[in-house]
């Protein structure tokens, strides 16, 4: 991400001023913010229409098909558990099978895309995203007095993939806002602590929520902001930390209970007292979990100490993801200037311990973890909107993943590299694999890894009306394209015709919950076998390409009179055996049997050449002569 800071000469006038807000559409809690509506400058939360800063990301259906959004929509949550809708983003862009089972609503899959069972009918993870955005928006336009919201920034986590993003883009459209741009949490973040005004350095955001960490490497010089890499994990957040305190204590106290099995809306409640009891640890050495359970009154008492001791792993497991992307960027946790503490669950004792520890760094903490990403946005769409003419913010994202295309054999290339930053721009020239070939399949695919097999498959097209010709001698350019939201353009163009196709990627399901996680583990750990993979399915393909053109020439009449028995014989001979080795698949073998193959038929092959030569210039003077 660069951030440049250009100083114009005049600011508008406020009737010039135009409402832009910027919204963090959180797991657990929503916020909506703007820097237009108040004289200072300095963004600020707008509050719910009860006064709070935050809205709980929960929507509740009723039946006449209208909703409740927000601390009522949890309210209902007690009597009605699976009525009511929380956690949404963590379906936005997801598949049915990409889903786990640990949902207390119930939904089902229709034609691959998840589908939420409410009284209501019927709704998709991007129509309660909405529904979500619809009341942020009338919220601002409420707390502002402004008659219409002109355009927004939302963030959406770093590791979102372009299923998810173009899910949270269509769900703000449902609910009528302009999006500016997207923006990842961190990033926005960063905007909020104006850290262009700090020292140059590297800076970490770390960014723990209710269901998602993520953590950035910023790298900040001259004012200008940079993103060296990204990481985290999409499915660690404060949430479970409130699941391993109501594990732990329904194992202590539960026995004394006589119902020992707790039912879903048992879990609920005792989680809900977990998060309470949670929140109070952070000021207070020991907190009581209550809960009313269908058995009895749960009551239990528990320490901070017990607490760390339950939930150590998990701050551990983030503290990793810290140390990954620092090596990803091939920097060490003492060169880092400072911490930037992102999301509520940030405020937890023994996280905080944890980071400072671990970098042992300045924590850039002034601003409420709750409110920073949405006070970051809020100052980006100010500036986007054009409430700062001349003063122009580029922030640029990375991509979280490398893309690239099938080639022959399912091997990948990659055309944009992990942690690029975008909006980025690419070509590469591909050739056919035929003679004659008049149409060419474009494969997306999306990983770290060197087979598509190993890969994520994002969208595949056709580019056809190529004109025949033999193989190898068409040129096809195809331009990889994200935009500044992190979206991906793919196009394929013939260059002689300029005949074109393309693709903009919206895949219809998107990454599992540790499937992102896994990807990058896997390259890593696959990096010696899939190279060893590579270079055997490469020679396998020059193999074929051989056997193909010598196949053809010796079939090739005009070509019988260049040729001794002798060297048909041997040239046969080495068919056999390149044949036979790729049957083996073993590498050096591969590799002995084509270099030989292509020895004993060098001399022929130099005088096909010629003969074609000449028959093309015999060709030509007959052409010329004709006219
Ligand atoms: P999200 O980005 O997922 O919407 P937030 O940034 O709002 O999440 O963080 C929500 C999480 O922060 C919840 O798990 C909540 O329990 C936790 N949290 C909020 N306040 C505190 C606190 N005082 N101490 C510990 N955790 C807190
Ligand atoms: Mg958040």
């Amino acid at each position: 991400m660069a951030l440049v800071q250009l100083t114009e000469p005049q600011e508008p006038t406020a009737q010039q001023r135009r409402f832009a807000v910027g919204i963090d559409l959180g797991t657990t809690n929503s916020l909506v913010a703007t820097a237009a509506a108040v004289d200072n400058d300095r963004p600020e939360v707008l509050p719910t229409a009860t006064g709070a800063r935050m809205l709980p990301s929960a929507v509740y259906y009723q039946q006449d098909g209208a909703c409740i959004v927000g601390a009522a929509a949890l309210a209902k949550r007690q009597q009605e558990p699976h009525q009511v809708i929380t956690s949404v983003k963590r379906l936005m862009g997801r598949s049915a099978e990409d889903i786990g089972s640990d949902y207390h609503y119930h939904y089902r899959a229709e034609e691959g895309m998840v589908k939420i069972i409410t009284a209501a009918g019927d709704k998709s993870p991007v129509q309660v995203s909405a529904d979500i955005l619809s009341t942020l928006r009338a919220q601002a336009l409420a707390a502002s007095g402004e008659a219409e919201v002109a355009g927004a920034v939302i963030t959406v986590p770093a590791y979102f993939d372009d299923a998810q993003r173009q899910a949270t883009k269509d769900a703000a459209r449902l609910a009528g806002l302009p999006v500016l741009r997207l923006l990842n949490e961190p990033t926005a973040a960063a905007v909020a602590y104006g850290l262009d005004n700090a020292a140059d350095g590297l800076y970490i955001v770390y960014d723990l929520g209710g269901g998602t960490f993520d953590v950035s490497l910023l790298r900040l010089s001259a004012s200008v902001f940079e993103v060296l890499a990204t990481g985290g994990d999409t499915a660690l957040g404060g949430d479970d930390y409130d699941r391993l305190i109501a594990q732990n204590v329904a194992q202590k106290v539960l026995k004394s209970l006589p119902a020992a099995t707790l039912s879903d809306a048992d879990w609920l409640r005792l989680t809900a007292a977990a998060r309470v009891a949670k929140e109070a640890l952070t000021t207070a050495a020991t907190a009581t979990v209550v809960a009313e359970l269908e058995a009895g009154v749960c009551e239990c008492e528990i320490s901070r100490e017990e607490f760390n001791a339950w939930t150590q792993a998990l701050t551990v497991r983030t503290i990793a993801c810290c140390r990954q992307v620092l090596a990803d960027a091939e920097v060490s946790a003492t060169e880092v200037n400072g911490v930037v503490l992102v999301g509520g669950a940030t405020r937890m004792v023994s996280v905080r311990a944890a980071v400072a520890d671990y970098f042992a760094q300045q924590l850039y903490d002034h601003i409420n973890p709750d409110e920073v990403v949405a006070l970051g946005a809020a100052a980006q769409a100010d500036v986007l909107i054009g409430n700062h003419r001349g003063e122009s913010w580029l922030l640029l994202d990375i991509t979280p993943l490398s893309l690239g295309l099938e080639t022959m054999g399912g091997l990948v290339e990659k055309v944009i590299y992990r942690n690029t930053t975008i909006p980025t721009e690419k070509h590469q020239e591909f050739t056919t694999h035929r003679d004659g070939q008049t149409a060419m399949r474009i494969h997306v695919v999306q990983g770290e890894r060197e087979r598509v097999a190993d890969c994520r498959s994002l969208a595949t097209f056709t580019l056809s009306d190529i004109p025949p010709l033999a193989a190898g001698l068409a040129r096809i350019r195809v331009g990889f394209q994200v935009d500044a939201d992190g979206l991906l353009s793919v196009t394929a163009t013939e260059k002689t015709t300029g005949v074109s196709a393309g693709i903009q990627v919206k895949p219809s399901y998107g990454l599992s919950e540790e499937e992102f996680a896994n990807m990058l583990q896997a390259a890593y750990t696959h990096a010696h076998d899939d190279l060893q993979a590579r270079r055997l399915q490469e020679a396998v393909n020059e193999s074929e390409e051989l056997l193909q053109i010598l196949d053809k020439a010796l079939a090739d009449a005009d070509s019988a009179h260049l040729l001794s028995a002798a060297e048909r014989a041997r040239i046969a001979a080495g068919l056999a055996r390149l044949r036979e080795a790729l049957t083996q698949a073993q590498l050096a073998e591969i590799n002995a049997a084509k270099e030989h193959l292509q020895q004993v038929s060098a001399e022929f092959a130099g005088r096909r050449m010629n003969a074609d030569i000449q028959r093309a210039i015999a060709g030509k003077k007959i052409d010329d002569i004709g006219q």
